[in-house]
């Protein structure tokens, strides 16, 4: 006997990458930044008072909208803050998509669902799949790049919200703006294009300026703390969009959506950007050391913009890259693996320190 709905019964929920308890491991797995946040923020964490504990929250988080909107040269409307930026992607999807009765995996089918490339953050059929929405995928070229006919295949699906996550997780590939301008237009009027920039931070360019044109007024953009500000654990993202986008998904928002503590670190974090900005600084060097230096030992990887490779060991060997994997995993070197088409050959592998990835490397060379 079940009590729940139908959808929620039969859901595979999402598979978060192992937070392992052994403080000896060395963590190349879920894309943290290995830098701690700014002692900004922790002194902020630490200042905060036991009447603001006391009280409610800032419910619209405005000393936070006020700031990241002066970071990001945009009006405060146009900023809602999130508990973590996967909180944006299920407020997006609550807002813009039905649910389709019967199938909530009818591939294609039913119109009114989210659009996603494949592969892409595995979240998101997920939160699809609890609201009902029906998904349609739309598979990466080789290089990983859209296809040509990417907003055409949305639009005849009947796509309202398409999720495009730039620069590109698993593949760290970063699209061209003019790309996306292109497909923000193509869908404007049907449907809303949501660029998740989780990885921005590591990245040479973001997309901020189509927030910007007055012309393209469905564009949402996802922001959050968890990778480039190294504070994953805090749960605090943001969106950036045209205030009539920010006001309806502040509509659905839970009244208290981010708390005391994770809005005052939230606000010392982007007044204190030069520090985390060095260390996005310091993870691409060593992206580029891993990179070359797993080249060197016969490996394909190609260019990241993002705080991950996706190499492999042997392209076209899936054995390969799961066994490798699994002698990393026994050295105490944790990487992700996905069992998924066009990843089996692939490991992806957050860039650490440079203690952490000699450690990788070494490992590595004695496989
Ligand atoms: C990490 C991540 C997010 C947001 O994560 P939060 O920790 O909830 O802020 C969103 N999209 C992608 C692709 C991510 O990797």
């Amino acid at each position: 006997m079940s009590y729940e709905r139908d959808r929620i019964a039969r859901l595979s929920p999402y598979v978060p990458g192992e937070q392992p308890a052994d403080g000896d491991i060395v963590k190349l797995n879920t894309n943290e930044n290995p830098y701690p946040p700014s002692a900004a923020v922790m002194e902020a964490i630490g200042a905060v008072q036991a009447e603001q504990l006391r009280r409610y929250p800032p419910p619209q988080a405005k000393p936070f909208r006020d700031i990241a909107a002066k970071t990001h040269g945009l009006d405060p409307a146009q900023v809602i803050a999130t508990n973590g930026g996967d909180e944006l992607l299920r407020l997006a999807i609550t807002v813009y998509c039905d649910a389709a009765p019967g199938t909530p995996e009818s591939p294609g089918g039913g119109g009114g669902g989210i659009g996603v490339t494949e592969p892409t953050y595995s979240l998101y059929p997920v939160l699809a799949a609890i609201q009902g929405a029906p998904v349609t995928r739309v598979p990466l070229d080789d290089d990983w790049s859209l296809p040509d006919d990417f907003a055409a295949r949305m639009i005849s699906a009947g796509a309202k919200l398409v999720l495009v996550v730039n620069p590109h997780a698993p593949s760290g590939r970063l699209e061209a703006v003019d790309r996306l301008r292109d497909i923000a237009g193509e869908l404007r009027g049907k449907a809303v294009l949501l660029i998740d920039e989780a990885y921005v931070d590591f990245a040479e360019r973001d997309a901020l300026s189509l927030v910007g044109e007055s012309d393209l007024d469905n564009v949402i953009l996802l922001r959050t703390l968890s990778k480039g500000y190294s504070l994953a654990g805090l749960r605090f993202g943001y969106g950036l969009a045209h205030a009539d986008r920010i006001a309806a998904l502040d509509k659905a928002r839970d009244s208290y959506n981010t708390d005391a503590l994770a809005q005052a670190a939230a606000v010392a974090a982007l007044a204190s950007r030069d520090q985390a900005a060095a260390s996005w600084q310091l993870v691409r060097d060593e992206r580029e050391r891993v990179a070359r230096q797993l080249r060197d030992m016969g490996w394909q990887v190609p260019d990241s913009q993002s705080n991950f490779l996706l190499a492999s060991p042997n392209p076209g060997q899936d054995a390969v890259a799961a066994s490798v994997f699994n002698s990393l995993k026994q050295r105490g070197i944790f990487v992700r693996y996905f069992d998924q088409d066009r990843l089996r050959d692939k490991l992806r592998i957050t860039v650490g320190t440079p203690g952490q990835n000699d450690a990788l490397l070494e490992a590595v060379s004695n496989l």
